[in-house]
């Protein structure tokens, strides 16, 4: 079966617009999100502008604080925190990787944990550790979604996550365990790492490595999750597995374009429709 992201982002967007539209009615309120991005990076560019148009697709509004030139990291603590302080803002969107010489841990943990739109601040982290609410990381909160749509059992499931970043792979093994899933997390210390993947029920892959795992690496049959998203050399997109040899074995895979990656623009507004919820009820 092949885990088509489309749908799953279809039904999540038609949630966030019917929410949209009933804040709107309820108390006035058009929940908007702050999208700070800094430095001229094109990838980036590009995402800020997807996101920009799925928001304005479900009536969610965005706030522009675009600084091609860059901005030292005082300039940008006192805009995260002004951006915290404004009532007209329910979500604030940091694009991250920031431009160099910028301290992301800080830059993180100066937006309010409230509007806190990507889930990053390390007090929605502490919660999703602590099993309390909070809110989720984009990323990993996709993949769960994706997992749910299409019916897989993860009670009991073997779950191997390739990637321990702050942004996908502990956030996501948490979300596992939470479903009592049984976790593996490899990194690039893991010894034999076709050792763990072969156990697999589920396999979800986010180390930024192109096609780096092949069918010999997958168990018969398991679900395997590819968050990655690389540029090759010849401008093709690739996943961090090789979608030929392994979807030949596993029961289910995400495609790359087409997976993951339609989700997490998706969870983001899931994301600023909560925070706007939350703000207007107070
Ligand atoms: P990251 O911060 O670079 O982390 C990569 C992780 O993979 C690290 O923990 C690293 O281990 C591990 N790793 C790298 N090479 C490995 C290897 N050969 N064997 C085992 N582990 C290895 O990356 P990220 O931000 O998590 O992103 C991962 C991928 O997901 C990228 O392709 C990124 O573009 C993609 N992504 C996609 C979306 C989306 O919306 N679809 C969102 C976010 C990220 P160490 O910790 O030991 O270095």
């Amino acid at each position: 079966m092949i885990l088509h992201g489309k749908p799953v982002q279809e039904r999540v967007l038609e949630h966030v617009k019917a929410g949209v539209a009933k804040l709107q009615a309820a108390r006035g309120v058009t929940p908007t999100l702050g999208v700070v991005l800094i430095g001229e990076d094109p990838a980036s560019q590009v995402y800020v502008r997807n996101k920009k148009r799925a928001a304005d697709s479900v009536g969610i509004a965005s706030r522009d604080c675009l600084y091609p030139q860059g901005l030292t990291q005082r300039e940008l603590l006192e805009l995260l925190r002004a951006l915290g302080a404004d009532p007209g803002i329910h979500g604030i969107l940091l694009q991250l990787p920031l431009p160099k010489g910028l301290d992301e841990t800080a830059a993180l943990a100066a937006i309010d944990p409230d509007k806190d739109a990507d889930g990053l601040h390390p007090t929605n982290l502490g919660r999703l550790l602590a099993g309390e609410p909070g809110t989720v990381p984009c990323t990993p909160a996709g993949v769960l979604e994706i997992l749910d749509h299409y019916g897989a059992k993860l009670e009991g499931a073997e779950a191997v996550i390739v990637g321990r970043s702050r942004l996908v792979g502990k956030p996501l093994a948490q979300l596992l365990l939470a479903r009592h899933a049984t976790v593996t997390m490899c990194h690039t210390r893991t010894r034999d790492l076709a050792g763990h993947t072969l156990r697999a029920d589920i396999l979800c892959v986010a180390a930024g490595r192109p096609r780096m795992i092949t069918g010999d690496m997958v168990r018969e049959g398991a679900w395997v999750i590819d968050v990655g998203v690389n540029r090759l050399d010849t401008g093709k997109l690739a996943g961090d597995v090789d979608f030929e040899s392994v979807v030949e074995r596993a029961g289910a895979i995400t495609p790359v374009p087409g997976g993951v990656g339609l989700m997490t623009i998706a969870m983001l507004l899931k994301n600023t429709l909560a925070a706007a919820e939350r703000q207007a009820a107070r």
